[in-house]
């Protein structure tokens, strides 16, 4: 069977925050849908048993998901995807603001608080439904798990690699802002290959008006 036809589930990459024993926990998650939207919204997630962040809302019942765009930093899914919370306090390692009392990413396209109603445990993962309490916008365009095989997960496991080896934390990717507007560039193609006639989609300024951050 090729499962890689699975990964045309246009699902996305999302940071899950929870707490435990009073202490911060976050795993990624692909598998996140909603299920309903009256009376209230919910939403249906799915966790590995023996990630801590399961347990972690096993034991509060309550968790926030950071919606990854696709301009994330690939050492976020590294962090929180390729290590476990019982080694490392994954959310020491990035950005990240506590809001009731959950943690979230710094920076994401949207967040969405939730409120487990009912879940079904089942040999290797869990399925947590859920009523959605509260959401935030954020900025910028998400991140489809498909293009995450595609394009990101060699970077990602790159960068983890780097932080295995040294013990720190990688500086995140430089970005290309327009100088007039400061319209951050996220396109596909790496900037350098983009033609000498290409301007700011946002303000219409020449590439070279650009600068590497
Ligand atoms: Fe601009």
């Amino acid at each position: 069977m090729d499962n890689t036809v699975l990964f045309n589930i246009s699902y996305g990459l999302y940071v899950v925050g929870s707490k435990i024993d009073g202490k911060n926990s976050g795993c990624i998650v692909d598998a996140f849908m909603q299920s309903s939207s009256t009376p209230v919204p919910t939403v249906v997630i799915s966790c590995i048993n023996t990630n801590q962040t399961t347990e972690a809302i096993m034991q509060t019942k309550g968790f926030a998901v950071s919606i990854l765009g696709k301009d994330v930093d690939p050492f976020i899914i590294g962090n929180f995807g390729f290590q476990s919370g019982r080694d490392v306090d994954k959310w020491a390692n990035v950005p990240y603001e506590l809001v009731d009392d959950l943690p979230v990413l710094e920076k994401a396209v949207g967040y969405i608080w939730c409120k487990v109603i009912d879940y079904k445990e089942l040999p290797t993962y869990t399925l947590f439904i859920c009523e959605v309490t509260d959401v935030l916008p954020g900025e910028g365009q998400p991140l489809i798990y498909g293009n995450y095989q595609k394009d990101m997960q060699a970077k990602a496991l790159e960068s983890f690699k780097q932080y295995e080896q040294t013990g720190r934390v990688p500086d995140p990717p430089a970005k290309w802002v327009c100088k007039i507007c400061g319209y951050v560039y996220t396109g596909e193609i790496p900037f350098e290959e983009l033609p000498d006639s290409w301007k700011c989609p946002k303000c219409g300024a020449p590439k070279s008006e650009f600068i590497k951050k």
